[in-house]
Formats: C-alpha cells, sequence, structure tokens
C-alpha cells in the first residue's frame, strides 16, 4: 500500500513548525525519524493532510549539560546514544538500552523524541525516562512546560501531550558516582520488540540500596515502574531472600493484559526471571 497525498511543510524553527500545526489542526503529524510514522502512513494506519518536518530545527539537536541534568535534545538518534561521550558519562542506562532498540538501520534514524512522543508500550527509551526520573520538555501554542516521566505515559499510545505540541527534549538528571544501573529485555530474536524489558537505577551506600527505581516494558498499556518492588528493596541488601521477596512482590504491580503470544502468567515469571538477573547484577556492582 502506499501513503494517502499529504503536503509536506519543512520547519526551520519550534515556532513555524508549532505555527504550521496550529493551522493545519488534528490533520497535521510532525515527522521525526519517520521510522514509526512513515511505516503507518504506508498502511494507512494514519493519514495526516501535512506532515510537518522538524528534522531541520536546530533548537531540538544536541546534548548538553545543564546542573544536575542532561539536556537530550527530541533529534538525539538512536544510534548517537552510543556514540556521544555525555550519554555514556552522565546517562549510562540510556546507552545500555540504545543495542536492543530495534536494528542498526532503524537506530541510524529513529529518534528519541519521536520514540517518546509514540509511547509505544513496548519501546525501551519510554521505560528507561521512568527508571531514570527524566523530565519531557515541550513546546506548544501555550508556551513551553516540562513533564516528569512520571506523569507523561497516561495509556496506550496516550502521553501528556497535547493538540500540537511538540517535545523539544528530554531531561535526566546526572549519574552519580554511587549509583549503579541495570538493564536487559527478553525478545524472541535480537532486534524484534521485548516479550519483556527492564532498566533500573539504584543509590546506593556501600552494599545497602538506599534507593531504586524499576521500570518494567511490554508488560502492560504504558511503561510501568513497581513501585511496591522499590520499597520492598529501599534501605536493604541484597541477599537470595530479599531478591526473591522482590520478585513475589512484582504481582502487586504488574497485571500483563491477555495476549495471544505470551499468556499473562508467563509474561509475569518472564519479568520475575529478568528482574532477578538485573538484581543480581546490581549485587555485583552493574
Ligand atoms: C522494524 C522496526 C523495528 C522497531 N523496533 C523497535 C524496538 O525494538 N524498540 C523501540 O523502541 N522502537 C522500535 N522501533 C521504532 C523506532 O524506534 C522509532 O524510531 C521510534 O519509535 C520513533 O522515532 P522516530 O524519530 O522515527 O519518530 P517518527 O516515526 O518520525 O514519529 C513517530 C510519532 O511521534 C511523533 N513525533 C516525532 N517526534 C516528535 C516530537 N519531537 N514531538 C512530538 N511528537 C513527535 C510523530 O508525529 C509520530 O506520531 C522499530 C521500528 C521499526 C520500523
Amino acid at each position: 500500500m502506499k501513503a494517502r497525498a499529504f503536503s509536506y511543510f519543512r520547519a526551520e524553527t519550534i515556532e513555524q513548525a508549532l505555527d504550521a500545526h496550529a493551522r493545519a489542526g488534528d490533520d497535521a503529524r510532525f515527522i521525526a525519524g519517520g521510522q514509526s510514522l512513515v511505516p503507518a502512513l504506508s498502511l494507512r494506519l494514519q493519514a495526516p493532510r501535512l506532515l510537518i518536518d522538524i528534522t531541520h530545527i536546530a533548537e531540538l539537536r544536541g546534548v548538553e549539560r545543564q546542573g544536575d541534568f542532561l539536556r537530550i535534545g527530541a533529534l538525539t538518534r538512536h544510534c548517537e546514544m552510543l556514540s556521544e561521550p555525555l550519554i555514556g558519562q552522565f546517562a549510562p542506562l540510556l546507552r545500555a538500552a540504545a543495542p536492543f532498540v530495534a536494528h542498526p538501520a532503524i537506530r541510524n534514524r529513529g529518534t528519541i523524541g519521536g520514540s517518546v512522543a509514540l509511547a509505544d508500550p513496548a519501546s525501551e527509551f519510554p521505560a528507561i525516562t521512568l527508571a531514570l526520573a527524566a523530565e519531557i520538555e515541550i513546546a506548544g501554542p501555550a508556551g513551553r512546560r516540562r513533564v516528569r516521566a512520571d506523569d507523561f505515559f497516561v495509556d496506550l499510545f496516550e502521553t501528556a501531550l497535547g493538540p500540537g505540541e511538540l517535545i523539544t527534549a528530554i531531561h535526566v538528571p546526572v549519574f552519580r558516582s554511587n549509583q549503579r544501573f541495570a538493564f536487559d529485555e527478553m525478545a524472541r530474536r535480537r532486534g524484534d520488540y521485548a516479550l519483556v524489558g527492564c532498566g533500573l537505577l539504584a543509590s546506593c551506600e556501600g552494599d545497602r540500596i538506599d534507593d531504586i527505581r524499576i521500570a518494567f516494558f511490554s508488560v502492560g498499556n504504558v511503561p510501568t515502574r513497581v513501585k511496591t518492588v522499590e520499597a520492598t528493596l529501599a534501605g536493604a541488601t541484597l541477599d537470595p531472600a530479599r531478591v526473591a521477596a522482590a520478585q513475589m512482590a512484582l504481582e502487586a504491580d504488574l497485571a500483563p493484559p491477555e495476549s495471544d503470544e505470551v499468556p499473562p502468567a508467563m509474561r509475569l515469571h518472564l519479568a520475575r526471571v529478568l528482574l532477578g538477573r538485573l538484581l543480581g547484577r546490581l549485587g555485583e556492582g552493574a
């Protein structure tokens, strides 16, 4: 199939992009890497009359440290998560997740802004923004604002973005020397969307976990923090009994939906296995 005919506008500034969207109303879409939108157009799952190309907007590019945060421009491509030194130094969990996102050809074009805006519940980066306590920088008709990742993912493919709003950057608290992180996922084949995946970030005092944020993906309609599990681990030292308690507590936080591919009980089991592995790595100093 081919996409329905559409008009194209190349925006050079955020203001131009917002203005074009406001004039077209519901019938416009921003296009960044195009790795999700173009297939959707080709399959006619979406048929906007106007595509607004945001890839030439300089303000959406670049990675820089701003005080206690790393500002990652919305157009930062998945492959740059692997090559950008500031991300390796200050947001290593994002780097750890990047090789699991699709394949190199898609990572060369896909952007973090596009991934977070789309909010696919099986995607790696939306969940990682939760684990990192990131903030989403947004520009829209009513001005600019920042939304905590905890408040951003509302429902299936639904976010806090209002009509015509654009993600301009992701702000990530910089990684500290007392922190440890771990990431992994289970997929049928490398590069496939995960059956279940998880990223975690812990602040530690020696072997004791002071504070931990754990986010799962591919477990429901939205990327999901497992707060009961986090509470089970806060203030604890990781021994086998504590890890087992955390695995059991997952049931309170996750309710995987019915699916032909993976029954809920199996997905919960996989999540438990994955959590056990990641906590094991954390205990080894990951
Ligand atoms: C075969 C295949 C396998 C894939 N596997 C994975 C995978 O394993 N894991 C994974 O996470 N992803 C996967 N993807 C998706 C890929 O990561 C996409 O690149 C990403 O989801 C969207 O980023 P994009 O820049 O390409 O966005 P686009 O396709 O350009 O846009 C996607 C949506 O986001 C909106 N949008 C884009 N940028 C912004 C912005 N800055 N502000 C507001 N709205 C915006 C668009 O209007 C559109 O609705 C896969 C894609 C394909 C084709």
